[in-house]
């Protein structure tokens, strides 16, 4: 194997991870998007339910006011009552007085109505409000894991940065300058084993001269097909450890 193998394996290796870091990095901040968006939501649901608490209290305190409205009206009526001169005056007070008893009798129906809703509201916002509690702590937690996750993986980026700076020290010049190529012309795949006389990337079959030249490893060879570096690894002998001179 010719020694810049060792070099660009190892390049390749780094980047990889280099590369799920990042992934990752980028994948956080969507993570807690996603679980803000639903405590978002519940937030919405209390308010909604917060506001047709209040809504039902405004129209139990208006009917209230329309209730004794009409039993004002009614003692009023009562004492005119007192003083009618014929019976057809007496009647007209009694069914006025009438009606607005049975007025009166449908403000009492819905204000049964609004306290059966209310006590339905009441509990929903109650739950939510216990609910939304608990759920605010879990995407604190989980902002906070977040956060040291995207630390941790920062700090190992940086890591790997300067790893990859002393491998690509190493490396000549213009073999650096084909990793990047390569890089960015094959999906961040540089390196492949020759494996079963193919390229093991883009599974080509190697020329038996080519292959031949790739087992000498005098030079760093790169796929006819798919351009990308390509290395031989010799089958190990398994009852000695030794590589088969093949
Ligand atoms: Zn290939």
């Amino acid at each position: 194997m010719h020694p810049d193998t060792h070099l660009v394996i190892q390049l390749q290796a780094l980047d990889q991870r280099a590369g799920a870091l990042e992934k990752e990095v980028a994948a956080l901040p969507k993570h807690i998007a996603a679980i803000e968006k639903t405590l978002e939501g519940r937030l919405k649901k209390l308010e909604a339910d917060k506001a047709a608490l209040a809504g039902n209290q405004k129209e139990r305190k208006s009917i209230e006011g329309e209730i004794q409205m009409s039993e004002q009206k009614i003692s009023k009526l009562r004492d005119q009552m007192l003083s009618a001169k014929t019976n057809e005056q007496y009647r007209a007070f009694q069914h006025e007085i009438e009606y607005l008893e049975k007025e009166i009798r449908k403000f009492e129906d819905r204000i049964l109505d609004l306290m059966a809703e209310s006590e339905t509201l009441d509990t929903n916002v109650k739950k939510t409000d216990a609910a939304l509690k608990q759920e605010k702590q879990v995407v604190e937690g989980e902002k906070a894991k977040a956060r040291e996750r995207t630390a941790a993986d920062q700090a190992a980026l940086d890591e790997i940065k300067n790893e990859r700076a002393g491998v690509v020290q190493k490396l000549p010049a213009a073999t650096a300058a084909a990793y990047d190529r390569i890089f960015k012309k094959r999906g961040g795949i540089v390196v492949a084993e020759a494996t079963g006389g193919r390229c093991s990337a883009c599974q080509i079959v190697l020329r038996p001269q080519y292959f031949q030249d790739l087992r000498r490893g005098d030079h760093l060879m790169f796929c006819e097909s798919c351009g990308r570096i390509l290395y031989y690894n010799p089958p190990v002998n398994v009852e000695d450890g030794t590589r088969l001179a093949m």
